[in-house]
């Protein structure tokens, strides 16, 4: 039977928008030692914004982005958001056999050329020579290739939460001994995040595959190990870590379904509040 002051844990989480899908998970947390934690939507906004665009070999800057905006109509991810709301009143073209590639970017055709938007690997990937582009900030850079010809880079960024910071330093007086941050943007993003927020591992340029092996290597290696996302591809590492924790925020109704622990605001804070009461619960049960 369940201790009757665990129904007081799951009332006192729920009342600050945190919901437990069973008194486990109140254990879990306060056992946790490990804790992976997703950038975009769990630390930074996920609100990407157009900064700057780098046209290159001939292209405008004005079709670099009607391109680009044009492959990204049919995408949910944030990147295509900041992409499509940069347009202003640009007629979009029609896009043949578009495919979105997760963690990497779409492709398609356009008036029979092939059009390739994404990270430097998925262009990579796709035998396109990336030319250096001029941005020295720490951005997310989006290239764009025209039947494999660079045609130019999009740069963008996000920012972070503001009580991220706060979230990070909570978390480690609590006794996480590890909390590292993955994501699938570049690492010199990455690494200016994880520098800002006091995180001590960051890694970066990861697939949705790669973020779940880090995760399965820390479950054959650790005690208890937590991984908090936003939603947007995170479904499967959710449902693998011993916590897996949803930011409610945006997260889709499979990541809400999958997860232990949903928090229904998108602030990271909540994280910490979690263990506070996982800590407080197992004081007045024992
Ligand atoms: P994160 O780990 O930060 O949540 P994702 O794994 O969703 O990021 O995406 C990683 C990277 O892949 C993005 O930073 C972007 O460079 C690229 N990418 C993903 N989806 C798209 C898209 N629809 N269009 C262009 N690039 C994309
Ligand atoms: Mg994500």
């Amino acid at each position: 039977s369940i201790p009757l002051g665990y129904f007081g844990g799951i009332g006192a989480a729920s009342q600050n928008g945190i919901l437990l899908k069973g008194s486990d998970f109140l254990d879990q947390l306060r056992k946790m030692d490990t804790l992976f934690v997703d950038k975009t939507g769990t630390l930074t906004k996920g609100n990407f914004e157009v900064q700057d665009i780098n046209s290159l070999n001939g292209f405008s800057k004005d079709e670099l982005l009607t391109l680009a905006a044009s492959l990204e109509q049919q995408s949910t991810h944030p990147v295509a958001k900041a992409i499509l709301s940069a347009t202003n009143g640009q007629i979009l073209k029609t896009v043949h056999d578009q495919q979105e590639v997760s963690g990497k970017g779409v492709k398609g055709i356009v008036d029979q050329q092939e059009i390739v938007v994404g990270n430097r690997g998925f262009l990579l990937q796709h035998g396109i020579q990336l030319d250096e582009n001029s941005f020295a900030e720490p951005h997310t850079f989006i290239h764009v290739a025209v039947d494999r010809t660079h045609a130019g880079t999009i740069s963008i960024a996000d920012q972070i939460k503001p009580d991220s910071k706060q979230a990070v330093a909570k978390l480690k007086e609590q006794g996480i001994g590890q909390i590292a941050m993955l994501s699938g943007d570049n690492q010199r993003v990455v690494d200016y995040i994880a520098s800002e927020l006091g995180l001590d591992e960051a890694y970066g340029d990861l697939l949705p595959d790669e973020k779940y092996r880090r995760v399965e290597r820390a479950l054959a290696s650790s005690g208890t190990v937590g991984f908090v996302g936003d939603g947007i591809n995170d479904a499967p590492v959710i449902t693998l870590a011993d916590v897996g924790l949803a930011m409610g925020g945006i997260g889709s109704d499979a990541t809400i379904e999958t997860a232990d622990v949903v928090i229904q605001t998108d602030q990271p804070s909540k994280i910490p509040l979690a263990v506070d009461i996982a800590h407080f619960t197992h004081r007045i049960v024992w």
